[in-house]
């Protein structure tokens, strides 16, 4: 189906009743920019800025940086990207820098991420000073990752504005506009929501280590990867909550987990008013396949249902969507 994929490269992602889904890349290299006209995508959803740290052999200092972010930018051109600051500590260990994850037990719920970054946060400003320059003139998108409170999240934007303000003093052009969001793959942080999401931009769904965590289920264990389904009713559940807490604080919510990327599980999230989803490259073409051959009010309509039926879920989307003629 590769050739039926391309020719839908330059067509919008727009279900056969007319709405418009935000389909991006998950995107950590620079040559990833690329990919966006190859497969016909709409920005990158997810910019995994760690890459960089875990290709290099020494840490990659604030101009390196720089140059990264701003070929992305330009490789993107008009369409968004949004960098998520980095995820590192845990397993991902970096040999250069003294963080050891060897005497984590849990390195998944291990100082990480933004945890890590919040505490060290000479690396942190030098990478926010390393995207307000990048994007001087221009949108920055940037979200936190593993955040668990909102306090991690003020903070973490502060430390973004005093760069942001530092620059300023000196003269320097910073961004034209910056939109901060902040991914939800914390549990504890759906409860928290009435407090984050006034804050926010975009709110960006890690669907990758939430299911680990709601399930405690490692992701790494292949014995525990087909266990439990993308596509079961504690999932749907979670997420409709935190899709309709989003949509009703007028705040853009999307998905970048993995699940994105299958196309009923897609359809699935688009059926709960998910209006983003960023995926791997090579899914573009199958999930943009799926939208567009997609009547969604009716599905809209049918998500309730089946959740509160709360079983069988993949067989009754997988039914309809035959049923429908979805592809
Ligand atoms: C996720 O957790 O779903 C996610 C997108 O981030 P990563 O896979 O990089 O942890
Ligand atoms: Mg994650």
């Amino acid at each position: 189906r590769r050739a039926e994929f391309a020719q839908l490269r330059d067509l919008p992602a727009v279900t056969r009743d007319g709405t418009r889904i935000e389909l991006m890349v998950n995107a950590g290299l620079r040559d990833d920019a690329a990919a966006l006209d190859v497969v016909g995508a709409d920005g990158i959803g997810l910019f995994r800025t760690e890459f960089q740290f875990l290709v290099s052999a020494t840490l990659p200092q604030r101009e390196r940086q720089q140059r990264l972010y701003r070929d992305v930018m330009d490789a993107a051109g008009e369409r968004p990207v949004v960098f998520r600051t980095v995820d590192i500590g845990g397993d991902k260990a970096l040999p250069y820098m003294n963080v050891d994850a060897n005497g984590e037990e849990n390195p998944a719920m291990g100082w990480r991420a933004l945890r890590l970054a919040l505490e060290r946060d000479a690396l942190m400003k030098a990478q926010a000073r390393a995207l307000l320059e990048a994007a001087a003139g221009r949108t920055l998108n940037v979200m936190f990752p593993m955040v668990s409170e909102p306090w991690e999240y003020d903070q973490a934007l502060l430390l973004f504005e005093e760069q942001r303000r530092w620059l300023a003093s000196r003269g320097r052009m910073g961004p034209a506009a910056i939109r901060y969001g902040a991914m939800l793959e914390v549990p504890a942080l759906a409860e928290m929501l009435d407090q984050l999401l006034p804050k926010l931009d975009f709110l960006s769904i890690g669907t990758n280590d939430l299911t680990q965590f709601l399930f405690a289920a490692d992701r790494a264990n292949p014995r525990l990867a087909e266990r439990y389904d993308w596509l079961s009713p504690a999932i749907l559940r979670f997420l409709r909550r935190v899709v309709e807490a989003s949509l009703a604080a007028e705040v853009t919510v999307g998905v970048c987990g993995e699940m994105g990327g299958r196309p009923l599980e897609a359809m699935a999230l688009l059926g709960l008013g998910v209006p983003r989803l960023s995926i791997t490259p090579v899914a573009i073409g199958p999930v943009k396949a799926m939208i567009r051959s997609l009547d969604l009010a009716p599905l809209r309509a049918l998500m309730p249902v089946w959740l509160a039926e709360g079983k069988g879920l993949r067989a009754k989307l997988q039914g309809w969507a035959a049923e429908q003629g979805v592809a």
